[in-house]
């Protein structure tokens, strides 16, 4: 630990009179939080670097969806206490820093999972730096207005950014065909646990290459000045929802484009720094990770740099370059395997496609020596029908493809990459994700942790399998009873906070059965609202004659352009609203839309909740982490056997989750003949719930979203068949499951029990697990 810890709380004092002429009394929030950030990064040494010695990961991530940045840090240093100290002394509560915004740099899982590496990789001592995009607005803030999403833009550098350092003198410069502009890095400590190992997050930021004085110029040079300045920001202005397909296409591929050759560009100087012109070296000195496909055009960009500055063999390039990187592939679904029309490719960055073109000859050769036939080669083409395939690029040219949860990798190998499988059984490997226990469970439910010290010591916090040990009070009934008081501590806490955030009441004495996630139709919320749905009506007409009573909250983002997520975001609002007025149900009851749920959002809501939702069809959702929140803060799972879902049962036992609903191996066999219509016809509770959303039970205010919903489940909509996701397959399984999970809540101690051996497992769901495997397997360090 550094030596200026006792100053932390006199350095606060003394910026707020440098910076601000302030007392502690006079300043601001604003104020307050930029001292308090400032006073504890000096306790850290200034000079961190991205050149320490031996082997380095470079974590390349469209994607990073930080959180709020200051409470962990103060963990993460020790300062916690001080900080506590500090506050309590001047009369201050320690939550004053929740309105600063979030660092929303990301849409959901992916990037999270990034940021969660970031804080393992600094806390188990692997040398592992970020490189992504700053981008000026991150994910949209937002609001309901009658039900109906609504968006603004997401300022999160209103309070400033007092923890990332601008870099100017290392800003590189990056040339598309019309434009050239400079990426300037933006460099944030990533801090671990105990500041034993301080690596860094480097976001680039685009900026035209002249900074000019205005003033001094004429209208016609003003104009085009302006331009260009403008058109330089633009690159890095917004960060794009994921499900937003067809959104300013050209752009996306730009920025995809400027951090991976900014990126590599300042990896290959820092290199060269120790090396020379050497590169006999490169792949044991680097390691890249290129998260999801986004990054994957640095492949190309680090052959080009290879042959068009070093003067490198195409053949030695594309060696070093396979060596150097890894993949992760994060989805199977074919709409969101990345693809780029050549056309475009050419029209933004035509140096880079002579490089794809030399990559695919070179497929086409190695494929012919393994014997392949022309027709066969044709599902292996990197360029294909006037397409760059991202996945196949990076399957081919790395030397790694790791899937992130078993089930996942399995149906990489068995089924969506099975061709490559086939020829490259060695390049492909599973690592399931994980999260960090630090901001997870240490932060997010400070009295959880408590507890757990008490009972196990704190060791928990670097090494997480240690949660097995409170598996031998698993039948203690004292125990289970403090857990059972520490749910309601943190359900009441989440009860507040709904309340002042969104203005809802919930009672904290209802079931909390909880499903928040980015809204997707492969993640069914739409089925989670038909089961309230059949529930509501099952209580009105005494079908269901025992409940307990449950409050339904919901927390997700529809992507801007995404009609039909949004459809459902304001079908699920019409039914709390009609919930809520119904005086024979609203006492047993209860549905919640939060608004703009977020890593802060998630951090009051994963502590409080009973149930954890986790209901994609399964073979769609990856691995998810959610879930792996959910367990960690003692909820049981009623989910299908997906992603890392199935991890969690052979864990935490089937006998202690909820998993319901067709399987994947069912699913395949339904899949020709499935008939979502006769379903609908020949069951009248289906039908039923169905129906409200085209009988007048609720109003759409003639946006048609909900008879599109219709449209969509029974007679097929768009690129879908009907009902793609299966969701009138899985209804009533699932509700069944639902009222299982509602009837063992009557025996508290009973399924506080399955609760708290819940999160007795999770210690494999540890981040810090995932990084230790990736770094043995993939990266070779340590
Ligand atoms: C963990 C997290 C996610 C990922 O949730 P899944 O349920 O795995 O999709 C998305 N958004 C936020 C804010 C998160 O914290």
């Amino acid at each position: 630990m550094s030596n200026y810890n006792n100053n932390f709380k006199n350095n606060v004092y003394t910026i707020l009179e440098l910076d601000y002429g302030k007392t502690i009394k006079e300043a601001s929030k604003i104020e307050l939080y930029n001292a308090v950030s400032k006073a504890a990064r000096k306790t850290i040494k200034q000079d961190w670097s991205l050149d320490e010695k031996g082997k380095k990961v470079c974590y390349l991530s469209a994607e990073f969806l930080i959180g709020r940045l200051v409470y962990n840090n103060l963990l993460n240093l020790g300062l916690f206490n001080q900080f506590s100290e500090l506050a309590s002394e001047n009369g201050l509560d320690i939550r004053i820093f929740e309105d600063i915004e979030d660092a929303a740099l990301g849409n959901g899982g992916l990037g999270r999972l990034a940021a969660c590496f970031l804080d393992s990789a600094a806390t188990v001592n692997v040398t592992l730096n970020g490189y992504g995009i700053r981008y000026r607005y991150g994910l949209f803030e937002q609001y309901f207005e009658n039900g109906f999403q609504m968006e603004t833009a997401d300022d999160w550098q209103k309070a400033g950014d007092p923890w990332s350092v601008r870099k100017e003198e290392e800003r590189v410069r990056i040339d598309f065909k019309n434009q050239s502009v400079y990426a300037v890095p933006y460099d944030t400590p990533v801090i671990g646990y105990g500041a034993t190992k301080i690596n860094t997050l480097r976001l680039w930021q685009s900026e035209p290459l002249e900074t000019f004085n205005f003033k001094l110029f004429n209208d016609q040079k003003y104009d085009k000045a302006v331009k260009e300045k403008n058109d330089a920001e633009a690159i890095t202005n917004v960060l794009y929802p994921n499900d937003d397909t067809d959104a300013g296409k050209k752009l996306r591929l730009k920025q995809q484009y400027f951090f991976s050759s900014a990126s590599l560009q300042d990896i290959v100087k820092r290199y060269k720094k120790t090396y020379g012109t050497d590169f006999s070296h490169f792949s044991s000195q680097y390691a890249i990770q290129l998260n999801d496909t986004h990054p994957v055009v640095s492949i190309p960009e680090l052959i080009r740099i290879f042959i068009e500055e070093e003067g490198m063999s195409f053949a030695k390039a594309l060696r070093i370059a396979r060596e150097t990187f890894a993949y992760t592939n994060h989805t199977v679904m074919s709409e969101a395997l990345e693809k780029w029309n050549v056309n475009l490719f050419k029209a933004v960055i035509p140096n880079v496609y002579k490089y794809v073109v030399m990559i695919q000859r070179q497929l086409v050769k190695e494929l012919t020596a393994l014997g392949i036939d022309k027709k066969e080669m044709i599902q292996y083409n990197i360029i294909d029908n006037n397409l760059i395939h991202m996945a196949r690029l990076a399957i081919y040219a790395s030397h790694s493809t790791n899937g992130v949860a078993k089930i996942h990798t399995e149906i990489l190998k068995n089924d969506a990459l099975h061709e490559w499988y086939e020829i490259y059984p060695e390049r492909f490997n599973n690592k399931t994700n994980g999260i960090t226990q630090r901001r997870w469970l240490a932060l997010a439910n400070m009295e959880l942790s408590g507890f757990i010290t008490d009972m196990i010591g704190n060791s928990w916090i670097t090494n997480l399998d240690k949660l097995k040990e409170l598996l031998k009070y698993q039948d203690d009934k004292e125990v289970l009873k403090q857990f059972d008081s520490i749910k309601i501590i943190k359900k009441k806490q989440l009860a507040d906070y709904i309340k002042e955030k969104d203005g809802i009441d919930i009672n904290p004495e209802f079931i909390f059965d909880i499903q928040v996630k980015r809204l997707h139709e492969y993640k069914r919320q739409l089925l989670n609202a038909f089961s309230i749905l059949d529930i509501y009506f099952g209580l009105k007409e005494g079908r269901i004659k025992e409940f307990n009573k449950t409050a339904f909250i919901f927390g997700a983002k529809a992507a801007p352009g995404y009609f039909r997520a949004k459809g459902i975001i304001k079908f699920i609002n019409e039914i709390a609203k009609m919930i809520d007025n119904d005086d024979e149900v609203n006492d047993k009851l209860k549905v919640v839309f939060i608004s703009n749920y977020n890593v802060s959002y998630a951090e009051k809501i994963m502590p409080a909740a009973d149930v954890s939702e986790q209901i994609s069809t399964a073979g769609t959702e990856a691995s998810g982490t959610g879930n792996m929140k959910f367990m960690l803060n003692g909820a049981v799972t009623l989910g299908t056997f997906d992603g890392a879902n199935v991890e969690i049962v052979e864990q935490a036992g089937e006998e202690n989750n909820y998993i319901f609903g067709a399987r994947v191996e069912d699913i395949e066999k339904i899949k020709e003949t499935y008939n979502p219509k006769k379903i609908y016809e020949s069951n009248d509770r289906i039908k039923r719930v169905v129906d409200t959303l085209i009988d007048g039970t609720f109003d759409d205010e003639g946006t048609g979203m909900f008879k599109e919903l219709y449209t969509s489940l029974i007679e097929g909509a768009s690129w879908h068949k009907a009902d793609h996701y299966y969701l009138l397959e899985d209804l009533i399984p699932y509700i069944d499951a639902k009222l299982r999970v509602n009837k063992d809540y009557s025996n508290t101690y009973e399924f506080r029990r399955k609760c708290f051996i819940n999160m007795a497992n999770a210690g494999t769901f540890s981040s810090d697990r995932t990084i230790r495997e990736y770094a043995e397997d993939i990266w070779k360090v340590n």
